[in-house]
């Protein structure tokens, strides 16, 4: 048997999140938000199933699966979770992995939502927050508190100021998990999890949808892991909608081609602002 060559992610971008639509290249969309099924046995056994894609679709829904198929075959992951946004994303991971008495640390830097999220419902639910300068080498682990600290939240490049993290640092972390929200980076700018890090984290409404037609989270990780997570999303209803699936799937398809252009049009632009005569 001839192994086909590892394909660029480029082209991964073209194909991923393919493998249960038969022979058609785009996805179906099921609008459907419930299935039948064959009786009462039947039903209880979907019901406290995990992830059972053809149940329920605040549970899973099959449209919603090939667009986590895809960003998990991005980002070098087990597997993907959708939300129905990135805040959606954001809220229920960390209601997923803290409770009254944790411990998180995060950048200062982060998206406003974030920040606003940290600082209100989570203080409000007596989830302290440590912030930290990430631009300050080793802040993240010396702010860990052995035991208590949950998570770790990093945000590269972050939005709006583009800082980054030292995803290796990060990554190197042991006891609390670790996450990091990409979304500016996509899956083809960087994949935290190759540095180590626990949870790859994205607003999908950004640049992997990219046609501002699609409202989407979605973390990537190992598939325990992710099982956790989605026992308490199916409960946190910030459920994906499977048309801004069908959506966002079909943006992944350019994402390529558009993360090259974007990167060369930032490029040209720093480049004329170094050299314009009213820039300091
Ligand atoms: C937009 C954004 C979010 C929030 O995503 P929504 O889809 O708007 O809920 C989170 N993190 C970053 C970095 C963002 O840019």
């Amino acid at each position: 048997m001839v192994t086909p060559p590892k394909q660029s992610p480029a082209t991964q971008a073209i194909t991923a999140g393919r493998a249960h639509s038969g022979k058609s290249l785009a996805p179906a969309l099921w609008a459907s938000s419930t299935w039948e099924s064959d009786g009462l046995d039947d039903a209880n056994r979907r019901a406290t199933s995990t992830r059972h894609n053809d149940f329920y679709s605040r549970y899973a829904n099959p449209t919603v699966e090939q667009f986590e198929h895809a960003v998990a075959e991005l980002e070098g992951a087990e597997a993907a979770l959708a939300f129905g946004s990135g805040m959606g994303a954001i809220a229920a991971t960390v209601f997923a992995l803290c409770g009254t008495g944790s411990h998180i640390v995060a950048q200062r830097q982060l998206y406003a939502g974030t920040l606003a999220f940290l600082q209100g419902p989570c203080q409000r639910m007596g989830i302290d927050v440590t912030f930290i300068d990430v631009s300050t080498p080793g802040a993240f682990a010396e702010a860990v508190i052995p035991g208590r600290t949950m998570l770790v939240i990093a945000e590269s490049p972050s939005n709006p100021r583009l800082e980054l993290a030292d995803l290796d640092e990060l990554g190197s972390i042991r006891g609390p998990l670790t996450l990091v929200d990409s979304t500016f980076a996509t899956p083809l700018g960087q994949q935290p999890l190759a540095h180590g890090v626990d949870i790859s984290l994205h607003s999908a409404t950004k640049g992997i949808a990219g046609h501002n037609d699609a409202t989407l989270g979605v973390i990537a990780g190992d598939c325990d892991l992710l099982d956790d997570i989605w026992a308490y999303a199916v409960l946190h209803g910030s459920t994906p909608s499977p048309f801004d699936a069908l959506n966002a799937l079909r943006g992944i398809r350019t994402l390529g081609v558009r993360t090259r252009q974007q990167n060369e049009s930032a490029r040209s632009v720093a480049v004329m602002l170094a050299d314009h005569p009213m820039v300091s």
